[in-house]
């Protein structure tokens, strides 16, 4: 395989601030590249303004293969500790004069080489005192890709290793000028390399390297042209020396963190079935915060069904769709919801979630372009991250916007997501606008009507039907877990899509299909929704009826449909307001970030068709009152 070396140089303002190395092959050297780019922009002593990248083509027979340097370790109570041991392991290679050659690095700052240091003379060598001597053409035999961000430890050994094995060298060491980085070394072939913390105190940017040679065994020229120009790879890296932090650690350190910012999130028991009226603890409870919006969840024709179902049909399915999992069931709801969003065929997905990830990231290559409404559902979020595509983020709603992202936007294939009803917000995609611009610019549209079916639409078909059936999105998908009261994710298309989807999306493929009791469900909620319009238009009045009972307490809100939500903006103040309206007997989700953008944290209301006009008055009520207690209404 060919071998390339790579160098990497960044500075700021003229200081240096990172560099590279790697010996790499071919098939590697792109992601290299960029890695390396990306960690001088990246740097933690800020953006690199100057990135010198060169490659050049390694041969084979010009590298010289060295074993790394044995690696042990040396921690110190002190700096003082450190630099006693350091003095020691200096004398025991016969330098006389350790302290100066210590202070000299203890009083150095941001060199790009390293400083040289002739014992013989007792002086300093390197031909330019202010850039120093480079050391350059290096790197591990070790697959690297995976530790191809930065690793101090990794990439000091391989230069250290390269360094020892120098004409003339006696000893190298190094304080790091990062100021977060504490930890130094001294390498010696007689040493090995010598891991030693602390050796300076944290937040100091004094430090560099120096390299301690003898010029009676060497002249400075061969010992310079070897450092900058033998081409060297070490081998035998003990991996098990790498700086590791447990991942229990990790999780312990992010959850102290969430707590901090009041983000830590805690799971309520409901000791009833989903229902407006629940109890937690024995508390009685008016439910404002479940998706159940037609009251199917435990609705008895529909747990009869899926008992029915169970029983006719088993627990589960064996299988996943391609396999064992397909029978009678599946394909007839399948059947059923293409008919009740009007498209000619309609895929099945375990969850909604799951029907983003697979959609999205079946449909998407890396020649194609997603544009995503910057509200759009994690799902959706998701899907586009799995995807090899390229993401561009649109401002929420603003068609606006869109069209211009598209304009100056090149790609070869595109597609527009969008959620049709927005899960946090409770308001409807333009879809007239959006299917406009698809055509108008070749792109596939999709629209997630996870809160849209059963919702909008006189009979709750969604967003087709609210805007008079006038715009078609290419692909709908749904969830049977919302107001159909069930589990499950669907994807509702042309044959050709559905066809495609079920030959490449990953999570449809690879996944055991749904079991028959959560189908069984779906199919009696969405007859009971198609033989009555009651449930659907009871919950659209209850949708205007408590904006209208929220305006008049003087209220605002932006939803439009079953979500309505009412921004309170701080975090904390979110979660006390709705402990007290908990408190009143409501139970109303705080929704803070990450589900919405920080200083957004609201109240999340979610309405269902059984709510009452008195009950809906209640509830605006008690979130006036709460808001007066607050100071966010006067
Ligand atoms: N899309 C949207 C817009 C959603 O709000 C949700 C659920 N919160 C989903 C997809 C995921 O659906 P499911 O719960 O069936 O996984």
């Amino acid at each position: 395989m060919k071998l390339y070396s790579v160098k990497m140089r960044a500075s700021k303002n003229n200081s240096h601030i990172s560099g590279a190395e790697k010996i790499i092959g071919k098939p590697a050297l792109a992601a290299a590249v960029t890695a390396m780019t990306k960690r001088a922009l990246e740097h933690s002593l800020g953006e690199a303004d100057f990135i010198n990248l060169k490659i050049e083509a390694a041969a084979k027979e010009d590298i010289t293969v060295l074993p790394a340097l044995p690696v042990s370790s040396c921690k110190s109570d002190t700096v003082d500790g450190s630099i006693k041991v350091i003095e020691a392991k200096l004398r025991e290679l016969d330098i006389s004069d350790p302290q100066k050659i210590i202070s000299l690095l203890q009083n150095c700052c941001h060199m790009r080489g390293a400083i040289l240091y002739d014992i013989y003379t007792g002086t300093r060598m390197e031909p330019d005192p202010i850039r120093g001597v480079r050391v350059t053409y290096m790197d591990s035999c070790l697959d690297t890709q995976s530790i191809i961000n930065k690793n101090h430890f990794y990439e000091a050994l391989v230069l250290a290793t390269k360094v020892a094995h120098a004409p003339g060298m006696v000893a190298e060491l190094c304080i790091s000028d990062d100021p977060n980085y504490t930890t130094g070394y001294l390498a010696s072939l007689k040493h090995g390399y010598l891991r030693l913390a602390p050796v300076k105190k944290y937040g100091s940017s004094h430090g560099g390297r120096i390299f301690i040679f003898d010029s009676s065994k060497t002249s400075v020229g061969r010992l310079i042209d070897y450092l900058e120009k033998a081409k060297i790879l070490v081998s035998g890296i003990d991996t098990s020396y790498f700086p590791k932090q447990s991942v229990t650690e990790y999780a312990q350190c992010s959850l102290a963190q969430l707590k901090k910012q009041q983000l830590y999130r805690t799971m309520t028991v409901i000791d009833t079935p989903q229902n407006k009226n629940i109890t937690v603890q024995q508390k009685p409870l008016l439910l404002f915060s479940s998706n159940d919006y037609l009251d199917l969840a435990n609705h008895p024709d529909v747990k009869q069904a899926a008992a029915a179902a169970a029983l006719a049909w088993g627990a589960g399915t064996g299988g996943s769709r391609l396999t064992t999992g397909t029978n009678g069931l599946n394909t007839l709801l399948e059947t059923k919801l293409a008919e009740f969003k009007g498209t000619e065929a309609a895929l099945l997905f375990n969850t909604g979630y799951t029907a983003n990830l697979g959609v999205i990231s079946a449909l998407a290559d890396k020649d194609t372009v997603i544009f995503s409404d910057e509200y759009n559902h994690a799902s959706i979020i998701d899907g586009c991250r799995l995807s090899k595509g390229t993401t561009v983020i649109y401002k929420h709603n603003d068609m606006a916007d869109l069209e211009a992202k598209i304009k100056n936007t090149a790609f070869s294939k595109g597609i527009i997501v969008s959620d049709s009803v927005f899960s946090m917000d409770g308001d409807i995609v333009n879809l007239p606008a959006i299917t406009a611009l698809a055509k108008k610019y070749t792109l596939f549209t999709i629209i997630d009507e996870a809160h849209a079916t059963g919702v909008i639409g006189q009979t709750g078909r969604g967003a087709v039907e609210y805007y008079g059936h006038t715009c078609h999105p290419d692909l709908i998908v749904g969830t049977l877990s919302k107001a159909l009261g069930s589990e499950g994710g669907f994807v509702c298309g042309s044959r050709l899509i559905i066809d495609y989807l079920a030959n490449k999306a990953r999570s449809f493929i690879f996944s055991t299909s749904q079991n028959p009791a959560a189908i069984g469900a779906a199919l009696k909620s969405l007859e009971l929704i198609t033989a009555s319009c009651e449930p659907v238009r009871s919950l659209q009045h209850n949708v205007s009826y408590f904006k209208q009972a929220l305006s008049g307490a003087g209220i605002k809100t932006t939803g439009e449909t079953a979500v309505i939500p009412v921004i309170i903006g701080n975090e904390q103040t979110a979660l006390q307001i709705a402990a007290e309206l908990y408190a009143a007997g409501f139970m109303v989700s705080a929704i803070r970030y990450p589900t919405v953008p920080e200083k957004t944290a609201r109240l999340r209301i979610a309405l269902m068709s059984s709510h009452t006009e008195q009950e809906l008055q209640n509830l605006a009520g008690s979130i006036k009152k709460a808001f007066l207690k607050h100071g966010l209404l006067s």
